[in-house]
């Protein structure tokens, strides 16, 4: 057999998953511990996703110094005035980011490793719906063939061609973190969950923020009240937000200026821009007609409720699927997949898929809405709970924090719960539980909760409504 024909020989393995983020490991992890054996294919150096190099985690990251850095300020009650330097290098701001990737991909490197999944570096593309060619970046072309195929190639920034990305001053968010210097002002183009959290994180850490987008406020699909008050919380640190004006040009002044021209004539200037708007799925390259695939008239995978595509033995996962498009739900399809595929028992389908929006102050959502309450039962009582009104938002100093309970027209089921404030990611949960195990308002009447702390608003939120029953009926 000549070097060539060996080369193009063709390996098989039981699931063959493409793509290293979260969606693909969580299902190639899946299917090793379920024995079998399962080869992952992952184009990058590294293993991760945008979710670990160009998302979730550093922007995370970025995002702890920024509330570190208001919270001492306020803590402090503005005794101590911290200023960074004019000059602050990002690279100063990111040291900890690079610390946190390289500890997080070692993590799944070993985790891979430890159950046995082999990974392949190179670009995917079928070759027919059993079999996939994989170049390397020596242009070597490897042939896997698999019995199951999981497609989790995600998404990446969308990219306008009348918008000059140049990623040195007009960036997205693959970009955004490579700045070398923290610049004096930026425009973000977008208020939808990325350009919020970047807005926000860098009006926190002082840069002059313009925040730009068509929808008259940002986050529509959030309760206008909740976000009312995170966009208090970013004009505070000195954040602008432009609703309702869509963008006419933009140009790079070749100098020292983005200069943003508005559909009204307004021209903005900034040292920087983040162009947000909208991500498009990784499709193109997977050659997906080799497979029997095509995509929707919105560039996307099409799958049934098992999360299957038109070709039975082919999953689709994670962003390259669409909403929700996140980390949390993009993992737990990874493994709902592989467990339909193996017929492993799957567990129920999660209805309630918590909103985490890691805005300054950051956001989060579970259940229903206040609107959405009305719409379906045409009453809600709703009960708030104002952080500065309990003992620990006081001590902590949390200015914007609000926790809003939703209730059913009787005032005692509980439908949803919207928090913001510090820890909103992270107490949602409690709401999100009480919402899944059908625990009533009058659960969290009947409880006592550590004092002081911030899960105490779910209380006050619960007398709140208790108090109202009847009256808003
Ligand atoms: C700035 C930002 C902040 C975010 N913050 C949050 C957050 O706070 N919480 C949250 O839950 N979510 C967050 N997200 C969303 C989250 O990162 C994504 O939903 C998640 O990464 C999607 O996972 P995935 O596995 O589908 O795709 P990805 O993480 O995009 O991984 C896909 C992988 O497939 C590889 N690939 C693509 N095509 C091929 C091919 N042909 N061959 C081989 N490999 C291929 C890519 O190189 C990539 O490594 C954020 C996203 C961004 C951009």
């Amino acid at each position: 057999v000549s070097a060539i024909e060996k080369q193009s020989e063709s390996e098989s393995w039981d699931i063959v998953v493409i793509g290293s983020g979260p969606a693909g490991q969580k299902a190639a992890i899946q299917g090793a511990k379920a024995g079998r054996r399962v080869l992952m294919v992952e184009q990058d150096n590294s293993v991760g996703g945008a979710c670990v190099h160009h998302g979730t985690i550093p922007s995370k990251t970025l995002r702890e110094t920024a509330v570190a850095l208001t919270g001492f300020r306020r803590r402090s009650g503005h005794v101590f005035e911290v200023t960074l330097r004019e000059d602050l290098q990002m690279a100063s701001l990111l040291a900890r980011v690079d610390q946190v990737i390289q500890a997080h991909e070692t993590f799944i490197v070993r985790q891979l490793q430890r159950n046995g999944v082999d990974h392949w570096h190179g670009r995917a593309r079928f070759a027919g719906p059993h079999e996939l060619e994989v170049e390397g970046v020596d242009r070597r072309v490897r042939r896997a063939r698999g019995d199951v195929f999981v497609i989790a190639t995600g998404s990446r920034p969308r990219t306008p061609p009348e918008v000059p990305i140049d990623h040195e001053h007009v960036l997205d968010s693959d970009s955004i973190l490579s700045m070398r210097y923290l610049p004096a002002s930026l425009t973000v183009i977008g208020a939808g969950v990325i350009a919020c959290e970047y807005a926000s994180v860098f009006a926190a850490l002082g840069v002059k923020v313009t925040m730009i987008d068509r929808g008259a406020r940002p986050l529509l699909f959030l309760d206008p009240e909740i976000v009312a008050r995170f966009v208090e919380g970013y004009q505070r640190n000195g954040g602008q937000f432009i609703g309702g004006r869509s963008v006419r040009s933009v140009v790079w002044d070749g100098l020292s200026t983005v200069q943003t021209t508005l559909d009204d004539g307004a021209v903005v200037e900034s040292e920087k821009m983040l162009y947000a708007l909208g991500r498009v799925a990784n499709v193109e390259r997977l050659r997906l007609e080799a497979a029997g695939l095509a995509t929707t008239s919105r560039g996307l995978l099409a799958v049934d409720e098992h999360l299957r595509t038109s070709q039975p033995h082919i999953y689709a996962v994670g962003d390259v699927i669409g909403p929700p498009s996140l980390a949390s739900s993009s993992m737990e399809q990874g493994r709902r997949a592989i467990c339909h595929a193996l017929g492993l028992p799957v567990g129920g389908t999660p209805e309630l898929i918590p909103v985490g929006v890691y805005t300054v102050p950051e956001m989060s959502s579970v259940g229903l809405t206040e609107e959405q309450v009305i719409e379906r039962f045409g009453c809600a009582v709703v009960g708030r709970a104002r952080f500065d009104e309990i003992a620990r938002g006081q001590i902590a100093a949390i200015e914007d924090g609000m926790l809003k309970m939703v209730a059913g027209p009787d005032g005692r089921r509980l439908l949803g719960v919207q928090i913001v404030g510090e820890g909103a990611s992270e107490l949602i949960h409690l709401g999100q539980m009480a919402l899944a195990s059908g625990a009533s308002v009058d659960t969290f009447v009947d409880s006592i909760f550590n004092f002081p702390t911030l899960a105490e608003a779910y209380r006050v939120a619960a007398l709140d409504i208790a108090g109202r029953r009847g009256r808003e009926a």
